[in-house]
């Protein structure tokens, strides 16, 4: 197997309900020397196609819809002719960027993306956003959670659209499902595993 997981860092501002923050963001890419998928869009296209490395890239996929995630979505899309994937069930939060830009195919629980020989299974894991996915790949023994689940336990829930129960459910449902040593690779921060989580959900 020739699939390995690339990573880039971009920074930029987090806005929602009237406030902004700096944020950095994670940029994940899963590929190999030919090809490769881009989890989450944030900030700044020149350096996600830093990470991206001149490879062809098959699909962008989106998380959920927060700013910091989708922000420069539509462009690079346009940059590197990829379809944009969503879960359908963040479209509220989407319309708060993007207007009636729309993403071009919907994510659904247990849809797959398939790419250099491995394959990312889309779980549905609202809470933090109601379309908020992650993406498990088994083949590599890893997860994108983006904000659903951090180093230290769960994304926020403070915010419109969001709520600390069900959140707490999906990590539970969808996450804690997998193998202890799976390694999370999160939205924001350093990477963590199934097995340190455990505690630190409710
Ligand atoms: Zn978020």
């Amino acid at each position: 197997m020739t699939a390995r997981v690339d990573h880039g860092v971009t920074s930029g501002t987090f806005s929602l309900d009237g406030e902004t923050f700096d944020v950095e963001n994670n940029v994940w890419v899963v590929g190999d020397d030919d090809e490769c998928v881009v989890i989450d869009a944030p900030h700044d296209v020149d350096g996600i196609l830093a990470v991206v490395g001149g490879r062809r890239v098959k699909a962008i996929l989106c998380t959920h819809a927060h700013d910091d995630h989708v922000r420069v979505a539509p462009e690079l899309r346009e940059r590197v002719q990829a379809p944009l994937l969503l879960h359908p069930d963040d479209k509220p939060v989407w319309e708060l960027t993007h207007g009636d830009e729309l993403w071009d195919a919907d994510l659904a629980d247990g849809s797959t993306v398939d790419v250099a020989g491995v394959t990312l299974r889309t779980l549905h894991t609202p809470g933090h956003a109601p379309g908020a996915v992650c993406f498990h790949v088994e083949a590599l023994g890893c997860v994108f959670t983006g904000d659903t689940l951090f180093a230290g336990g769960p994304g926020a829930t403070g915010r419109s659209f969001s709520d600390a129960p069900t959140l707490h459910d999906s990590i539970r449902r969808a996450l804690f499902a997998l193998p202890d040593d799976t390694v999370v690779h999160t939205g924001h921060g350093e990477d963590t595993t199934i097995g340190a989580e455990r505690s630190n959900v409710p």
